[in-house]
């Protein structure tokens, strides 16, 4: 058995790496070669905590397993990272424990990862401008990611804490952008592209303030409740997800789903995109949307390349069971 520990995975996995991982499982998902188990997710009652398990099987890529771990909101005082997890991985021959890897990093890697996909099969190939709204610990993963899809020329941000917009500033520096805070109304009217990657639980942004030809990442609700755009928005776009069954339950669709705007047979997979079955954008005017709600298979795709990575880095602690 494996031990992958937290802090020697920022040095061993690159972003063209977890790109490619998520995009392969994101295509073995939608041809029926890969599938996630239902999600726990509890609020645990204790340290405002929420607590689960990811779950999954990708036949293609032979990697079984799940990510323990979920979201601890007074982490940043104590100098963490409010996400914490853990990523098991099985001998899908045996069943045997395989590997033990940290979650951390990966999770922001492969959720940046995801966006990019999106991204690079669903934004206008002219995009310009990258609009972020959020300013926590995922949004410069987000943003790093997202500058290799596209010649973007500016970034422009909005957050709810105000005070946490200098993140975003120094990634747009870091990266050699110019970064400006914006409002919302001036967000929505430059962006070609918009991520949003927050906690909120009430809509940020409105389908009046999108404008033709954007394409919208919405990474940041994956819980029941949670909420980043107005519901009109979701019927206003042409919908893509990682999964259709965690979009329309934890995921942005959830509440469209819930309100009668659209039916589950209106959002399509961008594994259908990405294997061609599917044409994704079809014109320059179309909102494009994509629901990135994190599935298990995901954790699994970089957590396995993580290990391959380990051991041939001598990073891997082994150990016998
Ligand atoms: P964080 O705690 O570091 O940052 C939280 C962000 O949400 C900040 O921008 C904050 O200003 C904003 N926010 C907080 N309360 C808000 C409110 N009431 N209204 C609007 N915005 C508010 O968190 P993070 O690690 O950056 O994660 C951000 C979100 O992304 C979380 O909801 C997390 O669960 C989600 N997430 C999703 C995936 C996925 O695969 N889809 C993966 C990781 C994280």
């Amino acid at each position: 058995m494996i031990i992958v520990p937290e802090g020697v995975i920022p040095n061993l996995i690159d972003r063209t790496t977890s790109y490619n991982a998520v995009e392969s499982v994101f295509g073995a998902m939608a041809r029926g070669d890969a599938y996630n188990f239902p999600v726990i997710r509890e609020n645990i009652g204790y340290a405002d905590a929420l607590y689960g398990f990811k779950s999954g099987f990708d036949k293609a890529g032979l990697s079984l397993g799940l990510k323990s771990g979920g979201y601890w909101p007074g982490n940043e005082a104590k100098g963490l990272t409010n996400h914490q997890s853990t990523i098991f991985l099985f001998n899908p021959d045996t069943g045997q424990l395989k590997a033990i890897v940290g979650g951390n990093y990966l999770t922001a890697v492969r959720t940046a990862a995801a966006s990019s996909v999106s991204i690079q099969h669903l934004a206008r190939k002219d995009s310009k401008v990258l609009g972020m709204i959020g300013a926590g610990h995922q949004s410069a993963f987000q943003m790093r990611a997202a500058v290799e899809q596209r010649d973007f020329e500016k970034i422009i941000g909005w957050n709810y804490h105000p005070e946490m917009l200098s993140r975003l500033a120094d990634t747009a520096k870091e990266i050699g952008l110019p970064f400006e805070e914006v409002s919302l109304d001036e967000l929505g009217a430059q962006a070609d592209v918009i991520i949003s990657i927050t906690s909120s639980f009430a809509p940020i942004l409105m389908a009046a303030q999108v404008k033709p030809g954007t394409h919208i990442a919405c990474m940041g609700t994956d819980t029941k409740g949670k909420q980043e755009v107005e519901s009109a928005l979701i019927a206003k776009a042409t919908v893509f997800t990682d999964e259709i069954a965690q979009s329309i339950t934890i995921g942005e669709c959830q509440h469209a789903i819930a309100e009668g705007l659209i039916t589950q047979d209106q959002i399509t997979e961008i594994g259908a995109v990405i294997n061609g079955t599917h044409v994704g954008r079809s014109s320059d005017d179309e909102i494009t949307l994509f629901d990135g709600t994190g599935v298990g298979l995901q954790d699994l795709a970089v957590a396995t390349a993580a290990v391959e990575l380990a051991i041939a880095s001598g990073d891997a602690i082994e150990i016998d069971l």
